[in-house]
């Protein structure tokens, strides 16, 4: 596993070492050279006091005088602190500063004692088992004509030396003790120097990451730190720029998407939700916080469900119909195109819903229209080609015969003639109302309905039919005289056609609150309710072969409803079968 230390632990130790190794090494190279020139000095003070004995030694060699010998050594060593030993050639020890010379072993063997007989100053530090102490031995040749007859020695406890040593080095030790305790605290220092603007920097990049971008790091002072901080400042406001556009770039994409009438889901491959507008809830019934939930979960359509799969498995576009039941059916336009990535892979599918229920239905009237059109024409004229048929085939012959089918022939030809009227009316109306052609002229609205009375009293008194109009007050509003008579007619001829003799049609003309009120009421055959919703379409008539014997086109309501809208009202139809209708026409004031 890494070791996360802090930086400060990484810089400050190695600080530590350092000093410390550094005054290890000074005091091992210090006492080194301390006890050398200790030594040294010792050997020279050693090889003087012989040279001030050499003479005097010599002097006694010949004739040898042992005991003078040993009187010089003992007067020397006695006042220097320093055993003095004199070894002739042979070995044998003439005079001792501290022993006995007769007790004492012969010295030929010692190594200062070999140096000095081949003529050079021999030197030796050991440990001397006569005295129980580590020696300096410094020797020296006495030379006389014989050549080396004697040597002189001189030795030294160096104790002393390797005591001075130890005092030396402890004070080394507490003076490097005291530095690296200085060294400790200024390298702690020092490193916090260097560690505190990079914390500061990790402690910014921390709020960098939160979010804050508006936080600027302050220089720290260090040219390096100083092009650092600057560096990531200029990232953070880089980075504020680039995230503020992203947002104001969402927020705008949100606000297309949430604007748009058409619904929009965006699929991953996976068909969870990336994201579902406004519009696409409302028609789905379903929440717009929607993200990464499957669409499978949030909206229950199998219809929708094996369209998605189809597109998102075989990836490609495609546009299809499918309905949905709300309180109502609603039929929705689906089209899916491919979402893709900024690598220009395929991340999932965009979804496009359209509701065009009011679309679909129009052009199903649209068709319908025509079908019926084509085979309200066709009739008529099947029979009218059917008996001229008859008559050439030698009907004509017979003038009863000719007379009925001729009849017949201008009844059709009337039919004919009724239907492309009304057709034109309808027609008519249409183009007045698109193109605002309706000639609005304030006029009593009693006039109006008294003039299509007039006009249908023939009618009505056929069937002996009354028709009782009501007036509350005199009503007057901007309507076109033409049009609203052609609606009132129809609207009175339908009565007349659909009661039977003997029954009354009220009108009843009254304004309610800034509304105007105009019933028209039999007591008739009334209409089922299941027709209600059809009966102002163009050709829907309830009794087909009634309204034909009536001379009915099936176009009465459908320009009575062109023209009231056209009002800018609207006609609503309350019947009950057997009992009779009501049809209410409201127009505004
Ligand atoms: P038509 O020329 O067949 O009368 P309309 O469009 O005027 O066509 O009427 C459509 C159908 O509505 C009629 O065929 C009839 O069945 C029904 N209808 C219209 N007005 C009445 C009414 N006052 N009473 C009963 N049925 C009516």
């Amino acid at each position: 596993m890494k070791n996360n230390y802090r930086l400060i632990w990484h810089i400050f130790p190695s600080y530590l070492i350092i000093t410390i190794v550094s005054l290890i090494a000074a005091s091992w190279f210090m006492s080194g050279t301390i006890r050398d020139i200790f030594l040294e000095r010792t050997e020279s003070s050693l090889k003087t006091q012989c040279l001030l004995l050499e003479k005097q030694i010599a002097d006694n060699l010949d004739p040898l005088n042992m005991a003078a010998i040993d009187a010089e050594c003992n007067k020397t060593g006695g006042n220097a602190q320093t055993r003095i030993t004199v070894v002739l050639s042979h070995g044998k020890v003439a005079g001792d500063s501290e022993k006995n010379p007769s007790v004492m072993d012969n010295h030929l063997d010692r190594p200062e004692i070999v140096s000095a007989f081949s003529k050079k100053t021999g030197r030796s530090i050991r440990y001397s088992s006569t005295l129980g102490k580590k020696m300096m031995y410094v020797a020296i040749p006495v030379l006389s004509a014989e050549g080396i007859s004697a040597v002189i020695r001189a030795s030294l406890p160096i104790t002393a030396v390797d005591k001075e040593i130890r005092r030396i080095q402890v004070g080394i030790a507490l003076g490097g003790l005291f530095i690296a305790v200085l060294a400790t605290i200024v390298s702690y220092f020092i490193s916090r120097r260097i560690t505190r603007p990079i914390e500061e920097m990790r402690l910014s990049s921390e709020k960098f990451a939160k979010g804050e971008l508006g936080h600027r790091l302050p220089q720290p002072g260090t040219s390096e730190l100083d092009t650092l901080a600057k560096a990531m400042n200029k990232m953070a406001s880089e980075l504020e720029i680039k995230i503020g556009s992203i947002n104001t770039q969402r927020n705008e994409y949100e606000a297309v998407l949430s604007s748009m009438i058409e619904g929009v889901i965006a699929l991953d491959t996976n068909e969870n939700i990336l994201n579902i507008n406004q519009a696409a809830a409302d028609i789905f019934n379903c929440s717009p916080n929607l993200k990464g939930v499957s669409i499978l979960e949030a909206v229950r359509n199998t219809e929708l469900h094996s369209f998605l799969k189809d597109a998102i498995v075989n990836r490609k576009t495609k546009e299809s119909d499918i309905k949905i039941f709300k309180n109502k059916e609603y039929i929705i336009n689906i089209r899916s195109t491919l979402l893709y990535g900024s690598n220009k892979k395929p991340i999932g599918t965009l979804v496009v819903f359209n509701d065009v229920t009011t679309i679909r239905q129009l052009e199903s009237m649209r068709r319908d229209f025509v079908g019926n059109v084509s085979h309200e024409l066709k009739t008529p004229l099947t029979a009218i080609k059917g008996f001229v048929e008859t008559l050439l085939n030698g009907a004509v012959e017979n003038i009863d015969d000719t007379k009925r089918f001729l009849s017949i022939i201008e009844k059709h030809v009337n039919r004919l003639n009724l239907i492309i009227d009304d057709l034109l009316e309808l027609s008519k109306i249409e183009q007045m109302d698109e193109r605002s052609e309706i000639n609005f002229i304030e006029t009593r609205l009693k006039d109006v309905i008294e003039n299509a009375v007039s006009l249908c009293r023939e009618k009505a008194n056929a069937k002996q039919i009354k028709i009782e109009p009501e007036y509350s007050e005199e009503i007057s509003a901007r309507i076109d005289v033409y049009l609203l008579e052609q609606a009132f007619i129809n609207l009175l001829d339908n009565a007349i056609k659909y009661s039977n003799s003997d029954s009354t049609i009220t009108i009843n003309l009254e304004r309610v609150e800034n509304k105007i009120k105009i019933n028209f009421k039999d007591r008739g055959h009334g209409i089922a309710k299941k027709h209600i919703d059809r009966l102002f379409e163009r050709f829907y008539r309830v009794d087909k072969a009634r309204s034909r014997d009536a001379g009915g086109t099936g176009l009465g309501l459908a320009i009575v409803k062109h023209i009231i809208r056209a009002h800018g009202g609207h006609i609503t139809v309350d019947s009950t079968v057997g009992k009779g209708s009501v049809f209410e026409i409201n127009l505004p004031v």
